[in-house]
Parts: C-alpha cells; structure tokens; sequence
C-alpha cells in the first residue's frame, strides 16, 4: 500500500513539468552583450526572464529555429527547406549557464535582444501575445532571386530582418555574420539592441497597420491607384522603427556600431528636411526600387529634433534626451500608430502620423513640436492637424 503511494507520487511529480510546461523561467546566464560605454561587444551575465523551453530556446519573445532556406523575389518568397528545432547547450557553474558551444552563445544572445525589445514595448502597453508566436530563424540561408537575367541571385549575409510571409508564418531571420570580435566595435546586426528594436517594430507595425489593409492595398500592382501610399507606408515603417530604436537605446546613430558604410545616413542627429522630390520619389519609383529610408530617416531625425526641444537641449549641444522623455516619445508613437490602425489606413501619409502624435501633447509641447515641423515639414505642413 505504501509502495504504491509512492508511486503515485513520483508519477505524480514527474507529470508536473509537463503539465506546466509552459512557464517561464528565470535563466542567469553569460552572453555576448553590446555595452555602450567601451562601444565593444563583452562577455555579460545577464538574466532571461521568458524562455519556456531553455533546451530549444522557446519562449514568449519568440522560439528560436535553425535550418531554413528561402527565396525572396520581389514580394513573393519561396521556402526552400522548412527550419529544424535548435539544441542550446550550457554548463551550469554556481547558477549560471555558460553556452557551451558558439551557436548557443549567439542563440541565446539573439534571445535575450529580442526579449528586451518585446519588454520595451509591453512597458509602452502592448499586448504582444496578440501578434501570435514570432520565430526566429538562425543562420538563415535567405538569397534574393535577381529581378533580371543580367543580375546574379545573391544570399544575404551580415543582416537581420523581419519577414511576414503569410499570416502564420512571421518572424525575425538572422543571416550568416562574420563581423563578432569581442576586441571591437563591430557588433553584428542581430546583437545589436538598436537593430532588434527596429526588427520587433516591423512586426508591431505589421500587426498595428498593415495587417489590417485588405491585400490588393497592401501589395499593390505596379498600376494600381495605391501604389504612392504602400509606398508612404515602407518609408512610415522604417522610420518609425528607427524612431523606437532610438528611444530605447538612447544612440542616435544606434546602427554605426554594425555598419560602417557612409551610405546609410540613419543618424537621428541628422538634419534632414523634407522636400518635394521625396514626394516625387514615393509617386514615381515602383515598390521595390523605390528607398523607404530617405523619408524614413526624415521621420526618425524629426522626432529626435522634437524630443530634444522638448528637453530643451540648445543648439549645437549633443546631449541626449532623459530616459523619461525617450519613453514618452515611443508612447507618443506607438499610441499613435494604434489610433491609426483603427481609422481607414490606405491613405496612411507621413502628415497623418504627426497629426496623432501631436495630438497627445500637451499645449506647450505642441507649440514646440509644430515649430520644429513648421522648419522641416514644409511641403505638408498644413496638413498636420493641431499645428495651425
Ligand atoms: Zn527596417
């Protein structure tokens, strides 16, 4: 009687990590970390706090996946080869996991960079459980089929990305790097906290906005009447990922540290005024040769401009925004993409965005904001509701 007692109870207890499987666990463990101080990537222990599978690093922020191979040509992509489970191998000294090979080192990494930014926007009120399981595709073999037979299919390598594919597969896809050296600055994309931030807004923005235009808006034809707006919404969407990506990292030029090239101008700091060829471009260029970035970081440095007044920082000084500022702007933004996402979104412009964020202001910051767009904004100016 006893003895069966007994293994009631140890069947007991070995059914109770399977039946709760599902809860988060609290995981110290050493990672490859950016610190901005040094500006170098260092060995950190750090604290995971969502992982609900720690050996297939599976969790809230998203499940990490190896394997994949897919094919990207114009909007339409191709899986070559479904993804496979991954294994993260740890030795636990007094504690704390130490990765016990590379890829769980820089898995767990990815992990934790995701898991930040998916916390940065619960603290903004989001509910990210309603954008459903995002995964994460390590070592993806993502290759861009050439558009014409003069060009060459070229893999992506040294990149992070957001992808949708459809409604159910979406997800961050983390491209073979060879830029890790612990001695530099050279941070790779998919450790980089400003990059991830910026890759975590897409899906919010896919979620907020895009997902909820009917298709033939969302992916116009090269003719269609929609084409200017899908247009105006790329450039929206970067530039609002970089404005996020700023406000959390407190690094107007958060994306220096991965990419040295001096063709991508993303440094908030940046003056950029808006003109009337950035309207020419969106009307004129086809979806994808058209570049989202230079309206993008138009937004991205307007908005650093306004926080920094609103600061009241003085010309010529580079001092950044307080923290407490930082996160009004990214509610102030991510309020305003959720207000947006409830009105009639095909005709999302730049104008619509500024008219819901100074709409949340209060009357003395609006005068504020409305004189910095009233500087840089001229060609839509009139437009921004609360400004006039
Ligand atoms: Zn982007």
């Amino acid at each position: 009687m006893i003895k069966k007692l007994t293994l009631y109870a140890s069947l007991y207890m070995l059914w109770i990590p399977l039946i709760s499987g599902c809860e988060e666990s609290i995981l110290k463990v050493e990672m490859l970390a950016y610190d901005p101080v040094s500006d170098q990537m260092v060995y950190k222990i750090n604290t995971v706090e969502t992982l609900d599978d720690v050996p297939t690093l599976s969790g809230r922020a998203t499940r990490i996946r190896g394997g994949i191979s897919i094919d990207i040509s114009g909007d339409k992509v191709t899986v070559n080869r479904a993804g496979t489970p991954v294994a993260f191998n740890s030795v636990k000294i007094k504690g704390v996991h130490y990765p016990a090979d590379y890829d769980s080192l820089a898995m767990i990494s990815i992990y934790y960079n995701i898991e930040q930014a998916m916390l940065f926007f619960e603290n903004l009120g989001m509910d990210t459980t309603t954008m459903g399981k995002l995964d994460t595709w390590y070592w993806a073999d993502v290759n861009i089929i050439a558009p014409t037979n003069s060009e060459t299919d070229e893999a992506i390598l040294n990149n992070a990305l957001f992808l949708a594919v459809n409604g159910d597969n979406r997800g961050f896809y983390v491209m073979p790097f060879d830029t890790t050296r612990i001695d530099g600055p050279d941070v790779p994309l998919s450790m980089n906290p400003g990059v991830l931030t910026h890759e975590y807004a897409h899906a919010v923005f896919q979620y907020l906005v895009l997902d909820r235009l009917p298709a033939h808006i969302q992916y116009p034809s090269v003719d269609s009447p929609f084409y200017i707006n899908a247009n105006y919404r790329m450039a929206l969407n970067e530039g609002i990922a970089d404005v996020f990506a700023v406000a959390r990292t407190g690094d107007p030029d958060f994306m220096v540290t991965s990419i040295k090239s001096t063709m991508i101008a993303r440094n908030a700091e940046s003056e950029i005024v808006y003109t009337d060829w950035m309207d020419r471009n969106a009307a004129g260029y086809t979806y994808y040769p058209f570049d989202p970035y230079q309206i993008g970081a138009f937004i991205s440095s307007i908005v650093y401009e306004i926080a920094r007044q609103i600061a009241g920082i003085p010309d010529g000084n580079d001092d950044v925004p307080a923290d407490a500022i930082r996160f009004r702007i990214a509610k102030w933004t991510y309020d305003s993409l959720q207000r947006l996402g409830e009105e009639n979104l095909p005709d999302f412009v730049p104008a619509h965005f500024f008219s819901q964020f100074v709409a949340q202001m209060s009357k003395e910051q609006q005068l504020v904001a409305c004189a910095v767009l009233a500087e840089r904004f001229m060609p839509h100016y009139s437009e921004v509701e609360g400004c006039q």
